[in-house]
């Protein structure tokens, strides 16, 4: 399920339904409280973020790989996908935004890259 005001995709029980469509919790409150006004920018970003059907090449590769060898460290994934750590940072925030893949710290405090389930229908 998609949220209707940013696109951001959302597990079916954590939509609320609101005058204005079918909304992620975040946008619930903020529709709900118009006190609080919105930050600009992640309006903004949300807005313009691409949604989960488009897919570039590279990012579809990385989660590919993720997909095939999760849990596995940024280091490994920036190897497998011929990345520079900058580049996949850069890929990761989208990825991560459009909520096809999380990060996950275990207990030894090593950072891990694992396919997000929301991100699936
Ligand atoms: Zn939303």
């Amino acid at each position: 399920m998609q949220c209707n005001r940013c696109g951001r995709r959302t597990p079916e029980d954590e939509l609320f339904d609101h005058a204005t469509g079918t909304l992620c919790e975040d946008c619930y409150i903020s529709a709900i409280n118009p006190v609080r006004t919105c930050d600009p920018w992640a309006v903004f970003t949300a807005k313009h973020a691409p949604h989960a059907e488009s897919l570039t090449p590279l990012q579809q590769r990385i989660v590919d790989i993720v997909d095939k060898r999760q849990p596995l460290s940024h280091a490994a994934l920036g190897e497998a996908a011929g990345l520079e750590p900058l580049d996949l940072e850069h890929e990761l925030a989208t990825l991560a935004h459009m909520a096809v893949i999380r990060a996950r710290r275990l207990d030894s405090g090593e950072v891990v890259l694992m396919r997000s389930t929301t991100g699936k229908e």
